[in-house]
């Protein structure tokens, strides 16, 4: 049986060379450690599962959910919003709950996408906004994440001609897989190219609140008229670490929302209420456990920068997410260079490249991964490469 062509055109899986060698590694007898995941290790608070075992408790939360989310749960982001951005937000219109906000950024091209249609995406990035745009027929117009622009996008570079057919632009501030963060500035910038240009501002913020040293991440909602042209993207994955359980919002412009929820209706049926309940109380919890967190991942995210700076790779320490976005050494590829550490010490990151053609140069190391282990590998890491 002939696949889709949509399939066909999905970029080749870059993992595949290491995923090789690694099970090759293990089967050696080497004890592989892997930074390469973005995956919380710490568990889930306590009181979110307390929280679930009483809500599955109550039959009426066996049947079908609502598809847009239970009014409860979407008051609650709308509480959040307000309490964390100073946001309103209409907990009927301009709230949505997504299975997890991966469901709903790629249903978003769905609903915005024709065929031939342009999007605007970053590159490096989380594969899903070019896949999205790929999958709907769409053409994917490729806005470069470069150093020397902090990783932003250059938004004069995007021709009038293309600004003025893209439909859509995804962004993802603070940014997997760079670390960087965006100003609200920016974020100004972006809306008023928006609006001027007719586009939909589709904001991914799953990292917004894993930001250190003070630092706090802007909502692109905070910019005056977003919610005219801009969807935000949220999800209780990364800053409750609930990735397994699939919770998401999405809030903002209400037309998209609307439309959406149409595609959505016709293809799932909403997020297990007692989830929902679960989040709720996640969202109305205790701020200092998402606090204690973030020391976790300081105290990590400084043994990693000033290891590397001993080594001889130089980088700021990052204001956001738990990832570290580096340099490779002089004279390798990002393939090579994921694939020499991952032979030569067992040490797996993410090579940059399967970000997307401007990730090539760098690597990614997630700090998602307990301490000793962490010191295990930089150990070996310094050790390999430091008199290289
Ligand atoms: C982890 C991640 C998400 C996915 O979040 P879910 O809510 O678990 O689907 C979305 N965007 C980026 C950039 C991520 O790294």
């Amino acid at each position: 049986m002939e696949k889709a062509t949509r399939i066909k055109k999905i970029p080749p899986y870059l993992f595949a060379e290491i995923d090789k060698k690694r099970e090759a590694a293990i089967k050696r007898g080497v004890d592989v450690i892997s930074l390469g995941i973005g995956d919380p290790d710490l568990p889930t608070p306590g009181y979110i599962i307390e929280s679930l075992y009483r809500s599955v408790q109550n039959p009426t939360n066996h049947q079908y959910p609502s598809y847009i989310g239970s009014l409860n749960f979407r008051k609650a982001v709308a509480d959040w919003y307000r309490r964390r951005y100073n946001i309103e937000l209409d907990p009927e219109t301009e709230v949505m709950a997504l299975i997890g906000s991966k469901e709903g950024i790629a249903h978003m091209f769905w609903a915005y996408i024709d065929p031939e249609d342009y999007a605007l995406i970053p590159d490096p990035a989380y594969p899903v906004y070019k896949t999205g745009t790929i999958f709907a027929g769409g053409v994917p117009y490729i806005m470069p994440l470069r150093a020397e622009n902090n990783f932003l996008p250059d938004l004069s570079a995007i021709g009038t001609e293309i600004a003025k057919k893209a439909k859509l632009m995804f962004l993802n501030y603070p940014n997997n897989p760079t670390a960087a963060v965006a100003s609200l500035e920016f974020f100004q910038r972006v809306v008023d190219f928006a609006r001027e240009n007719n586009i939909l501002v589709c904001h991914d913020s799953a990292y917004i609140d894993i930001t250190f040293d003070g630092y706090k991440a802007p909502s692109i909602l905070q910019a005056q008229g977003a919610k005219d042209v801009c969807v935000e993207f949220g999800s209780l994955s990364k800053p409750f670490n609930m990735t397994g359980w699939r919770i998401g919002y999405a809030v903002g412009n209400k037309e998209a929302l609307a439309n959406l929820a149409v595609i959505k209706t016709n293809i799932d049926s909403g997020q297990f209420n007692s989830i929902q309940d679960a989040a709720i109380d996640a969202l109305k919890g205790p701020e200092d456990q998402i606090n204690r967190m973030i020391e976790v991942y300081k105290k990590r995210r400084d043994l990693v920068v000033d290891t590397l700076k001993n080594i001889g790779i130089d980088i700021e320490k990052p204001k956001g997410t738990f990832y570290i976005w580096a340099p490779v050494p002089h004279g390798y590829t990002s393939a090579q260079f994921a694939e020499m550490l991952l032979e030569q010490t067992g040490v797996i990151v993410s090579p940059g490249n399967a970000y997307g053609n401007y990730g090539e140069g760098y690597f990614r190391i997630s700090l998602t991964i307990s301490e000793a282990r962490l010191i295990e590998a930089l150990e070996r890491m310094k050790k390999y490469l430091k008199f290289k």
